[in-house]
C-alpha cells in the first residue's frame, strides 16, 4: 500500500515548493482573502500556511487526507472544464504520505477548532483546539521517510527561493487576496489585497520595479491580454522578472516570452530583457493545461494566435502615447 502512496507522492510533490503550491491553491479554494506562508530551512525542515478560508469540516479531515476520495473529476470531459485550482483530490495525500502533517481548522459552523495529525501516512488521532475560522496547516520534515527523494533536493537557500517564486506567482495572481511571506523568520513581502495588480506587483518585486510600469489591457480574438510591463530602456527588468499566467494559473511558456520580447524589438538596450506581468485569459479548450499535472509546461492548440494576441497588447501598450 505504502510504496504505491509513495510513488504517486513524487507525481505531486518533488521539492518544497511544489508542497506550498498546493497549500496554496487550496487556501485559495477556500476563499481565503487573508494568507501567511512561511518556510524555515527552505521549506525542508517546515512549510506553514495559515488562511481565513472556509475551513475544514471535523468529520472530513479524515476524508481530506485519503487519495482520490475528493477528486472533482468525473470524466476525462472535465479536464478541460476545471474552474477550482484544485482538481486532483490528493494533494493533501501526497504530503502526509511523505512528511508530518498538522491541521488546525475550524468552520463557522464549529464552536472548536479541530486539530489533525498525521505522519507518513498513519493518521496520529484528533483532538480539540481553538482558532478563528481558517486553516492552519504545517507541514513539518519533507520526506524524512524517503532518503532517496530528499537526495534530490538542492541546498536549502535554492530551495526556500523556489517556495518564494510559488508565493510570489500566488501573489500576482491574485491581488485580491492578501498574502504575507516569511523566510526563516523575516518578513519578505506583505501584498495588500485590494484587488490591484499594481498593489501587488509594488509589493512583491519592489519599488524601483513598480515604478512607471504601463498597463496592458488587448489581445486578438478570444484571446485576451492585461497586466502590466516595465518601460522601455527600463534597466532593472530581466528575464527573471517575467512573469506569464493563463486563465489564472502561473505558466512557463516560450510562445509568450518571444511575442513579450519581439514586441520590445528595437527599444530595448542590447542585452537587456523586459520585465512583464502579463495575464492570458482564453477558452479554456484551446490549452492543455494536463501535460504535467504539477508542472508550470501548457501547451497552446493555436500558437500562432496566442504570438499574435500578445505581441499586440504589448505592441499597443508601448506605442500608447501618455501611458
Ligand atoms: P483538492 O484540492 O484537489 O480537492 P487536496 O488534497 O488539495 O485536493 O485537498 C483535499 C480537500 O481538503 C479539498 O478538496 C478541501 O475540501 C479540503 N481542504 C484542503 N485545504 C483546505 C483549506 N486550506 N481550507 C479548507 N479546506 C481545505
Ligand atoms: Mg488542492
Amino acid at each position: 500500500k505504502h510504496t504505491a502512496e509513495l510513488i504517486a507522492a513524487g507525481e505531486v510533490v518533488e521539492r518544497p515548493a511544489s508542497v506550498a503550491k498546493e497549500l496554496l491553491e487550496n487556501a485559495i479554494d477556500a476563499g481565503a482573502t487573508q494568507i501567511t506562508l512561511s518556510a524555515t530551512r527552505g521549506g525542508i525542515a517546515q512549510l506553514q500556511i495559515v488562511d481565513n478560508g472556509s475551513g475544514i469540516e471535523a468529520e472530513y479531515i479524515d476524508k481530506a487526507f485519503i487519495r482520490h476520495a475528493t477528486s472533482k473529476i468525473a470524466s476525462a470531459e472535465d479536464l478541460n472544464h476545471i474552474h477550482t485550482l484544485g482538481f486532483r483530490g490528493e494533494a493533501l495525500a501526497s504530503i502526509a504520505s511523505v512528511a508530518k502533517v498538522e491541521v488546525l481548522t475550524r468552520t463557522e459552523q464549529d464552536e472548536y477548532a479541530c486539530c489533525y495529525r498525521i505522519a507518513g501516512g498513519e493518521p496520529q488521532g484528533t483532538e480539540p483546539g481553538a482558532r478563528p475560522v481558517g486553516t492552519t496547516i504545517t507541514v513539518n520534515e519533507l520526506f524524512y521517510n524517503t532518503p532517496a527523494r530528499m537526495k534530490f533536493l538542492k541546498k536549502d537557500a535554492s530551495e526556500g527561493t523556489y517556495v518564494a517564486e510559488t508565493v510570489l506567482h500566488a501573489a500576482l495572481s491574485h491581488p485580491e487576496i492578501s498574502f504575507r511571506f516569511i523566510r526563516e523568520g523575516k518578513q519578505q513581502f506583505m501584498t495588500p489585497g485590494d484587488g490591484e495588480l499594481r498593489s501587488a506587483v509594488y509589493a512583491v518585486m519592489g519599488r524601483e520595479f513598480a515604478r512607471d510600469l504601463l498597463p496592458v489591457d488587448g489581445g486578438n480574438g478570444v484571446y485576451r491580454i492585461t497586466g502590466l510591463i516595465t518601460p522601455p530602456r527600463a534597466c532593472r527588468a530581466s528575464r527573471g522578472t517575467q512573469h506569464f499566467f493563463v486563465n489564472g494559473r502561473y505558466v512557463k511558456n516560450r510562445t509568450m516570452m518571444a511575442a513579450l520580447e519581439n514586441a520590445y524589438k528595437g527599444t530595448m538596450m542590447q542585452g537587456k530583457f523586459p520585465g512583464a506581468v502579463l495575464m492570458l485569459e482564453m477558452p479554456a479548450d484551446l490549452v492543455d493545461v494536463n501535460v504535467h499535472p504539477a508542472k508550470t509546461e501548457i501547451r497552446f492548440a493555436r500558437e500562432s494566435d496566442v504570438f499574435d494576441a500578445v505581441y499586440r497588447a504589448v505592441r499597443t501598450a508601448l506605442t500608447t502615447p501618455g501611458s
